[in-house]
């Protein structure tokens, strides 16, 4: 458990910090404690909001807690490296010093606690208040339709062939939960970059969770069925129950210890990767984006739902990575994820929470520079075969068509820049404004 003080009674700020792996989490982390660590250097200076702070301490001796160290000796290293992606939940802890004037009631001391944790544990925010036919709904709509259909042809098919009133067979069942576990990897990683692959948990378990000792399949035939009487140990009773115990054994109950205490929400998203795969990565990506932040836009009934607007009062969705592209690119960035999330965003007007959009570089790991023909270019150092490379990043449009029918050509992955030091202020862009937005004082 959490303190709800830390030990020296200062007024405590929490910020959820996630997005699905790759996102650049743990890079993003690292590079706000970095900024807020260079406070007295001047790292904040640009923001008004920040202004006050004077100093801010990484706390490196508390309870699960991220491991900036690590983080900093991978990217200050030689060769640099960026950070290890998140597997599971951490904390980074830190103080911030404030200089006030001797009259302010405001506090001279606040603490800030970066609650980072997999984003795909947080798309199991949608099933929370299924039961296990609305559950096999969703994915028999999603496996009915491309690209899932082309990811695991036939899959739909084999499920629907079962009777889910007959014994479970324990060898089809290990192997159907192979495929299903090959489908989710597959839809997650290129060429493919969905979103939606729910379990959360099977593709990234935490500690403690093992997907293959309670597993469940959708059971297609269950909807048409009719008669949900199943007996023990048969296909339909087995997945029900093994669902029932995920639900509410694994998933809601990170939530219920986390969620309450939030005061604020940041969702990072590969919204460059999505691009790169076109069409159906970024319908599966704001529908994903729709179902978390669900709970803001309708007064729901449902339990997580209450639990996730009680505090949160502050949501940023962060397009992350931005230094592959040109300054002119990075801007209309911001412009084009405006445009993606327009109706989202539309529909969180009006409502108690502040919903803003940025575009951002963590640790800006490319340069511009000019070709022969004096045309603007990026060079960086290549991620796994260390060598420089240059190269001509895709333009982006400023609005997003409405049929999402956008693609970009592919983008070489970088090696962090070389010689970053702690006590220097990270290059990156608009982290010192994400920040501003988050704990910024107004
Ligand atoms: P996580 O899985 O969400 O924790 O993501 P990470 O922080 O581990 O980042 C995943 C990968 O994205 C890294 O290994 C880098 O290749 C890349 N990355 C993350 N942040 C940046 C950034 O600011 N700039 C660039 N160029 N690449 C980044």
């Amino acid at each position: 458990m959490i303190a709800k003080h830390f030990p020296n009674g200062c007024p405590v700020t929490r910020i959820g910090i996630t997005g699905l792996s790759g996102a650049g989490k743990s890079t993003l982390i690292t590079a706000i404690v970095n900024h807020l660590e260079n406070a007295r250097r001047g790292a904040l200076d640009a923001q008004p909001g920040l202004a006050a702070i004077r100093h801010g301490r990484w706390q490196r001796e508390s309870e699960r807690a991220f491991d900036y160290d690590h983080a900093l000796t991978a990217l200050t290293g030689e060769p640099p490296r960026w950070p290890e992606s998140t597997r599971d939940w951490s904390i980074a802890r830190l103080t911030l010093d404030y200089d006030r004037r001797w009259y302010s009631l405001r506090p001279r001391r606040r603490c800030l606690e970066l609650f980072d944790y997999p984003g795909e544990w947080l798309l199991d925010l949608a099933l929370i208040d299924w039961d296990f036919a609305d559950y096999t709904r969703h994915w028999v709509d999603w496996l009915a339709r491309s690209p899932r259909r082309q990811i695991a042809p036939g899959l739909l098919d084999e499920l629907a062939a079962i009777d889910p009133a007959a014994p479970v067979d324990e060898a089809r069942l290990q192997a159907l939960v192979e495929r299903w576990s090959s489908m989710l990897a597959d839809s997650r990683l290129p060429p493919h970059r969905l979103s939606r692959n729910l379990p959360g948990r099977w593709l990234m378990p935490g500690a403690g969770y093992d997907p293959g000792a309670m597993p469940f399949l959708p059971l297609p035939a269950m909807l048409s069925s009719g008669g949900q009487d199943w007996a023990s140990g048969s296909w339909g009773e087995v997945c029900r129950t093994h669902f029932a115990y995920y639900r509410d054994r694994i998933a809601r109950p990170f939530f219920e210890s986390h969620f309450g205490r939030l005061d604020a929400q940041v969702i990072l998203v590969d919204l460059l990767g999505a691009l790169r795969s076109g069409r159906s990565a970024l319908a599966d990506m704001r529908a994903a984006l729709e179902s978390v932040l669900e709970p803001f836009r309708y007064r729901g009934e449902g339990r997580i739902a209450n639990l996730f607007r009680r505090r949160i009062r502050r949501v940023a969705i962060v397009a992350t990575q931005i230094d592959h592209l040109l300054p002119a690119d990075q801007a209309r960035l911001t412009r084009l994820l405006d445009s993606y999330l327009f109706e989202l965003t539309q529909e969180l007007a009006g409502h108690d929470i502040e919903l803003r959009l940025f575009a951002v570089s963590a640790v800006t790991a490319a340069q511009t520079r000019e070709d022969a023909r004096g045309e603007p270019m990026l060079v960086g150092v290549e991620k796994s075969s260390r060598e420089k490379i240059a190269f001509t990043p895709p333009s982006i449009p400023e609005q997003m068509p409405h049929d999402l029918d956008l693609v970009i050509d592919d983008l070489p992955t970088l090696a962090p820049p070389a010689g970053l030091d702690r006590a220097r202020t990270f290059p990156g862009r608009r982290v010192d404004a994400l920040l501003d937005f988050l704990i910024g004082e107004h």
